[in-house]
């Protein structure tokens, strides 16, 4: 029963309904156009990495795992030749307060894309010969038969040994969120399994597989509410970077194309609605309070890059894509609002790759669409049960 989400979503500063309506009405028609744009479809990424947490258990042989590669000439140009930025932009800050939180970027925010590394994930960023482009249209999140005991064991590394669920009485609130962050985007991989699913193998005929959308999520509550919590968090990272966003080049060699991407992210930026409905979704100032903030904020960074490693052991091609884009998605939304290398970005301009804000602005449409399919399932569901 999706209607019994109401009030706040935990930890976060709107409500329920709140962001449903803000979800229909503004973000997911605009996120979809986003993700379309020959700016956001392209992604790239290093597929074939060996997992430096178990010996390889092969790669899946089902043919829905497989990730179709761009052809050479079919990327932008522009993504190619990676520019650095003159040193002298790399102002050093120091004498900052260690655990105070800046719920601010620079107004002159982008200085063109940067190549540094983000520190909350394992993956080395900067372009090399061992990234490949893939077209995110072409390669959609959905089930793959990807499952048994090599799935099974990365979740099951990711929740115990990374972010393991404290009772909430005991709980220290920064180890309580990474774990709502991994559920919520456990969830979203659920409920797009579940959407796209694989009814009949002889006929290749995919649709929605209500009793599994159940099984999976609906029937508990907290994932609900943790993937309403990851949403709001992504999206709280988008809002902070406004001023960075708004003035980044999308730039792909297409002008039409690319003043026509610019202009999407300005409707969505600068939405009077999201604005006034939700002003804050998540106030990252309440974290990393307290004398031990830094200390553990670098414990947590630890235990992400790990999670960001194992998906080095994921044994499916598309799952390992997408994979990998969600967490590099979240590690984006973890450097916005919070530090870069484990301090405060107080006073330094953020600075964020190209893939970075790719991977941002395609998890938050995968978790705009996975808000969406609660509800458009879950009364499917709903009739089904009464009807059965
Ligand atoms: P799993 O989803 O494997 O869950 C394992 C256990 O985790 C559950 O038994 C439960 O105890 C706990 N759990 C489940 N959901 C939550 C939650 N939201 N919050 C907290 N705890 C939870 N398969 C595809 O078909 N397509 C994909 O694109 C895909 N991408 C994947 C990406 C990654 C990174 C990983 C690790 C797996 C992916 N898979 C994908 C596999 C898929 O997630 C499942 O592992 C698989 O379908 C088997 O499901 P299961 O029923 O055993 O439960």
């Amino acid at each position: 029963d999706t209607h019994k989400f109401s009030g706040i979503v935990e930890d976060c500063c709107c409500d329920y309904e709140t962001v449903d309506h803000l979800n229909n009405e503004v973000l997911h028609p605009s996120l979809q156009e986003i993700v379309k744009t020959p700016f956001f479809r392209y992604f790239k990424v290093k597929l074939w990495c060996d997992c430096p947490f178990w010996p390889d258990d092969g790669m899946c042989r089902l043919r829905d795992c497989s990730v179709c590669e761009c052809p050479e000439n079919e990327f932008p140009e522009s993504f190619k030749k990676p520019h650095r930025l003159p040193s002298d932009n790399l102002v050093c800050q120091e004498g900052k307060p260690e655990a105070a939180v800046d719920r601010t970027v620079d107004t002159k925010a982008f200085r063109g894309w940067t190549v540094i590394d983000n520190p909350w994930t394992n993956d080395d960023e900067t372009d090399n010969a061992e990234m490949t482009y893939i077209n995110l249209q072409l390669n959609p999140e959905r089930y793959t038969g990807y499952t048994g005991p090599s799935a099974r064991r990365i979740w099951d590394a990711i929740y115990s040994e990374n972010c393991p669920k404290y009772p909430s009485e005991e709980s220290c609130q920064e180890e309580r969120i990474l774990y709502k962050l991994i559920s919520g985007l456990h969830s979203s991989i659920s409920i797009h399994i579940a959407a796209d699913y694989l009814l009949d193998e002889a006929k290749n005929m995919w649709g929605p597989n209500l009793t599994l959308m159940h099984d999976r999520v609906l029937r508990y509550p907290d994932r609900v509410s943790n993937l309403y919590f990851t949403f709001l968090f992504v999206l709280r990272a988008v809002t902070k970077a406004t001023d960075y966003l708004e003035q980044a080049e999308y730039d792909t060699g297409n002008p039409n194309e690319d003043l026509k991407t610019q202009s999407l992210m300005r409707q969505l930026l600068y939405n009077p609605k999201l604005q006034s409905a939700c002003p804050l979704p998540f106030d990252e100032a309440k974290l990393w309070k307290g004398q031990s903030g830094p200390e553990l904020k670098q414990k947590i960074q630890k235990e992400f890059r790990n999670i960001s490693a194992s998906m080095d052991c994921v044994g499916c091609e598309k799952c390992r894509l997408w994979g990998k884009l969600q967490v590099l998605g979240l590690g984006t939304a973890l450097k916005i609002l919070f530090s870069v290398d484990g301090k405060e970005n107080l006073g330094n301009p953020l600075q964020l790759q190209r893939n970075e804000v790719i991977a941002l602005m395609n998890l938050l449409n995968r978790l705009s669409e996975s808000v969406r399919l609660i509800h458009e399932m879950g009364s499917s569901v709903e009739t089904a049960t009464i009807e059965g």
